[in-house]
């Protein structure tokens, strides 16, 4: 991994950590521009850590969503099983 780390901080157009932590929102919402969005999705390809962190980030928001309203969207195919029982937890916690 420290190879990738080296090689990945001299590419100029590499993201840094701080940066894809700072445009997280933004991408998570599709506000990013194509390139920026790019670039986003190249370091999270590259970089384990970010892409725990942006996968914590989705299913933080999918857990918010799922509390908030019964209106909301269903949760993505791609769940594994013991998030969504983590989530129906989560939610019958809440109610109860
Ligand atoms: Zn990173």
């Amino acid at each position: 991994m420290k190879t990738i780390k080296a090689v990945m901080s001299r590419m100029p157009m590499m993201m840094t950590c701080g940066e894809v932590e700072e445009t997280l929102l933004d991408y998570v919402e599709g506000r990013l521009e194509p390139y920026a969005r790019w670039k986003f999705d190249l370091h999270i390809k590259m970089c384990r850590e970010c892409f725990d962190y942006l996968a914590a980030y989705k299913k933080a928001s999918a857990l918010g969503g799922e509390i908030l309203g019964p209106s909301s969207a269903p949760a993505p195919d791609d769940l594994p099983d013991d998030l969504i029982d983590a989530i129906v937890a989560a939610r019958e916690a809440e109610t109860r």
